[in-house]
């Protein structure tokens, strides 16, 4: 150990201040409150994907009344703008007073639990000076998300190396970028693209869309009809965010029922959607008609129909298609088609990083995450005082925050109250030969960066608690019963 680095401990170390590590520090404080702990954080503020994201018309594909804290009101439109979250969860941290918990431009570099102290040691970079710090912590809350926040999926395609203009990669828009007057082409169908192409359009000479295959998207307008009324009669905010939340839960849980029980029908309604709005049924055929079942991957709301209106308007085209190779001027498509560019646009994804790419260990042995089993989606075997937050694949990731936050919250005072050190998922005999699952399965959800990253993701058993529900309705009901002295919690 290097003497000159003091450190530091803490009941709880959190790593990560996005919407989960702020929600986990808002939680410790509200139901913990005789806790200590630290937030590290490697970026120079908080919002982890909120901060990342910088391209124009950047927003929540899903409504901010599930995306927001249960305990926080939310009083904007229900699809927001990233500058309209990031300002949203400053407030949290105001009201919570989390300033002084949080360490900014931290960056973790190892975690390493030593059962002889049952304590993890913690090495983080401070990442203004280099200087290197070192912690402890009788509990690590991993909130560091889900994908590499620098290094984004970009495919290698032909000729890329010839192409004159500009390539850029939404996740790392530069600040100086100048699309005006410019020929633009988006590769990609996503969210994304669905948000930056409306948002651009006006200012490109002209902008296309070449996708690979389809998407699914809805539309309406983004305001709450319920939201407008309730206020209008001057319910308090409180009201209006529970009763909003509900009902835009209740809606997203009958479209995710609609996705497996009837998703003929659900296919038919959101395509007769978007032909409504185009009003061109051939191109909705053409390049409005996924391949795979609704929800599979994450269905992908369009505010007020903005990427629609400019298909209309004829500020944007559609090109369904594989491509070829890159160009000196643009991009040849295996159709045979050159789509002539100044800049391209990959809006092609993540790559996912399990655990912050950071390196585990358990009393010395390296942790290998893609072979551990998780204990109800949250720890994993063997894995020692450590919680991670993975939020839902259809739902909106802060219920589960919320969800998470309760247990960890439960099983801090069950282990004072048991006078307990550590507790350690461990499966019974009985468990020993259940069947090996991923983490998603292909048929449930099949989102690029997970297909790509899946085995670096922990996996699941075929059996509670060793599986990853992703249903807010059962979780909501089963986290605040999970029997925390299940034999599968061994306690030190
Ligand atoms: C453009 C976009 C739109 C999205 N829209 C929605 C939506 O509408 N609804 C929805 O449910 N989900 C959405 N998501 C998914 C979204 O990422 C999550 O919902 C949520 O924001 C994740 O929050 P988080 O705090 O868990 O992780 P992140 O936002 O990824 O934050 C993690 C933080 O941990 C820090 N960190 C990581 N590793 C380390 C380390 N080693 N040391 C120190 N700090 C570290 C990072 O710097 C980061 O600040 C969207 C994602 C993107 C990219």
């Amino acid at each position: 150990m290097d003497a000159a680095v003091t450190t530091e401990h803490f009941d709880i170390l959190i790593v990560g201040a996005g919407i989960s590590g702020i929600g986990a520090a808002h939680h410790l404080k509200d139901q913990c409150p005789d806790k200590s702990f630290v937030i590290l954080e490697e970026k120079a503020t908080h919002g982890g994907t909120w901060e990342t994201h910088k391209y124009p018309g950047i927003r929540s594909d899903s409504d901010l009344y599930t995306f927001g804290y249960r305990f926080k009101p939310w009083s904007g439109h229900p699809i927001a703008e990233g500058g309209a979250i990031m300002d949203y969860m400053a407030e949290v941290i105001e009201d919570d007073q989390t300033t002084s918990h949080i360490r900014y431009r931290h960056k973790v570099t190892k975690a390493a639990w030593v059962s002889g102290d049952r304590r993890w040691h913690i090495d983080a970079v401070e990442l203004e000076t280099g200087a290197p710090v070192k912690f402890t912590a009788s509990f690590l809350w991993m909130c560091q998300g889900y994908y590499d926040h620098k290094n984004p999926y970009t495919p290698e395609w032909k000729g890329m190396a010839d192409f004159k203009g500009e390539i850029v990669h939404p996740q790392l828009w530069p600040e100086d970028i100048d699309y005006k007057n410019k020929r633009v082409v988006v590769i990609g169908s996503g969210a994304t693209a669905a948000t930056l192409i409306p948002n651009m359009a006006d200012e490109c000479e002209y902008i296309t869309m070449l996708q690979r295959s389809p998407t699914y998207f809805w539309s309406g307008e983004n305001r709450n009809e319920l939201a407008d009324r309730l206020r209008a009669l001057e319910v308090p905010e409180e009201w209006v965010h529970e009763i909003v939340r509900r009902e835009m839960l209740a809606i997203a849980q009958l479209i995710q029922d609609l996705s497996f029980t009837a998703p003929d029908m659900l296919k038919d309604e959101l395509l007769n959607g978007v032909t409504e709005k185009v009003g061109d049924e051939e191109l909705v055929k053409k390049h409005f008609m996924p391949r795979y079942r609704p929800w599979q991957q994450r269905l992908a709301f369009v505010p007020d129909g903005d990427l629609f209106e400019k298909v209309k308007e004829g500020k944007v085209s559609i090109v369904t298609d594989q491509i070829e190779k890159f160009t000196e001027g643009g991009i040849l498509t295996q159709g045979s088609e050159e789509l002539k560019a100044d800049m391209i646009i990959t809006a092609t994804g993540f790559n996912l990083l399990a655990f912050g790419g950071i390196p585990f260990e358990v009393d010395g042995e390296a942790v290998d995450f893609g072979k551990k089993v998780t204990h109800r989606g949250l720890m994993l075997e063997g894995v020692p005082n450590m919680v991670y937050v993975f939020g839902y694949l259809r739902s909106s990731w802060t219920l589960r925050v919320d969800l998470i936050c309760d247990y960890v919250c439960r099983l801090l005072k069950h282990m004072d109250a048991k006078d307990a050190a550590a507790v350690t998922p461990t499966r019974q005999d009985a468990d020993a030969q259940m069947e090996i699952r991923p983490w998603v399965t292909e048929d449930d959800f099949n989102s690029g960066y997970l297909k790509r990253g899946i085995d670096k993701m922990p996996k699941q058993g075929d059996r509670a608690p060793w599986i990853f529900n992703t249903n807010y309705y059962t979780e909501r009901d089963e986290m605040p019963a999970f029997d925390l002295d299940d034999p599968t919690m061994v306690y030190a």
